[in-house]
């Protein structure tokens, strides 16, 4: 047999253990809240959108790991309001610290050994596009996500607000205005923020600079004339190679996963 057929059948009994591995996994209930800023944003459209991320990431998950997602429901929850901060779980009366202290512990209790994970969804400047209460957070009582769906603005004169100038770009922008983020972007960073309740982290930026993974960060920013183009390739799509990085820490997170 040539190198090329044995590395072949290599490649295929390795796809093959790591399948019957992930297909062991238990599945994941995700629980999606919606906080008014989203409702007041996509209004009659609300519930849909929540449905299409869900959907857009429980295939990546499904295709990508054999790890199934199951939507067990969509809520408004009485406890969240606009003002609270994207700020650490360990802040009080942060998004994440409401998750921790009005939600019942999650976890455990599910069908088939299952295990939920909540999901919070905003639409506002909270400083961030999403954000998990610890990494490794799936299976435990805080097993909590926020996804931003909005696109901060843009100004011109400082790091904070995004000034290529001096983030490795040159020359000057015009101003972004807060926007909608497109679906993949929603998608990307709930995959993201999944991925780091599965345990995974984020690649060395050297990884991030060759390959397109939705576990690296936007890159500085640089200009063009019609705004603000952040390094990172677009899409989301996941470079194979860089799979193996994540497949470190998800396969190792759904084997310590009970089996159902
Ligand atoms: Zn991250």
């Amino acid at each position: 047999m040539s190198k090329l057929v044995n590395r072949m059948i290599l490649a295929s009994l390795l796809f093959a253990a790591f399948t019957a591995q992930a297909s062991a996994a238990v599945p994941v209930y995700i629980t999606i809240y919606m906080e008014k800023s989203f409702v007041n944003e996509f209004g009659s459209q609300a519930t849909s959108t929540a449905n299409r991320i869900f959907n857009d990431t429980a295939r990546y998950y499904q295709d990508k790991w054999g790890l199934e997602l199951r939507l067990n429901r969509i809520d408004q929850p009485f406890w969240v309001t606009d003002g609270a901060s994207g700020e650490s779980p360990d802040v009080k009366g942060s998004l994440l610290n409401l998750m921790r202290t009005q939600l019942p512990p999650g976890g455990t209790g599910w069908p088939n050994n299952g295990v939920e994970a909540r999901w919070l969804l905003v639409h506002r400047d909270i400083g961030l596009q999403g954000r998990v209460d610890h990494i490794s957070a799936l299976g435990g009582a805080w097993s909590n996500l926020l996804v931003n769906t909005q696109d901060r603005g843009r100004g011109i004169g400082s790091w904070a607000t995004g000034d290529p100038r001096q983030g490795g770009g040159s020359g000057t922008c015009a101003a972004v205005p807060a926007h909608r983020r497109a679906s993949s972007q929603m998608r990307d960073t709930a995959i993201h923020e999944m991925a780091h309740l599965l345990s995974a982290v984020h690649p060395s930026a050297a990884a991030c600079a060759i390959r397109n993974s939705p576990m690296c960060v936007p890159g500085p920013a640089t200009c063009t004339s019609t705004g603000w183009v952040e390094s990172r390739a677009p899409g989301g799509s996941m470079d194979p190679d860089n799979a193996a990085s994540m497949t470190r820490f998800i396969s190792h997170s759904l084997s310590g996963l009970p089996n159902p």
